[in-house]
């Protein structure tokens, strides 16, 4: 196992931690977050903008901090956190 290895098993982990405390440890959730892309930018692994939201940090599971809206043909992705808004359009790929 290499440095990136574990690296990325990392990430995954406290991401991972950040998910399941998002409701009972909001606080401690975006530090996971914050530790994650922390270790991600060191290692240079590339997260997305599909698992955290950029703005506040905090992470993204659907329906508890991130609503789906569909107006015409654009998906809306909205952090329910702070309120950032990424729109999609609908041929493409959001989140999983
Ligand atoms: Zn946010």
């Amino acid at each position: 196992m290499n440095v990136n290895e574990i690296a990325r098993d990392r990430v995954r982990i406290l991401l991972g931690m950040a998910r399941v405390i998002v409701n009972s440890e909001p606080v401690l959730s975006k530090r996971y977050v914050e530790l994650a892309r922390r270790v991600a930018m060191r290692h240079r692994i590339k997260l997305g903008n599909k698992l955290f939201c950029k703005k506040c940090g905090v992470v993204f599971v659907l329906g508890d901090t991130l609503a789906v809206h569909i107006s015409g043909k654009t998906r809306v992705f909205a952090c329910l956190g702070c309120g950032a808004a990424r729109k999609v359009s609908a041929g493409r790929s959001g989140f999983e």
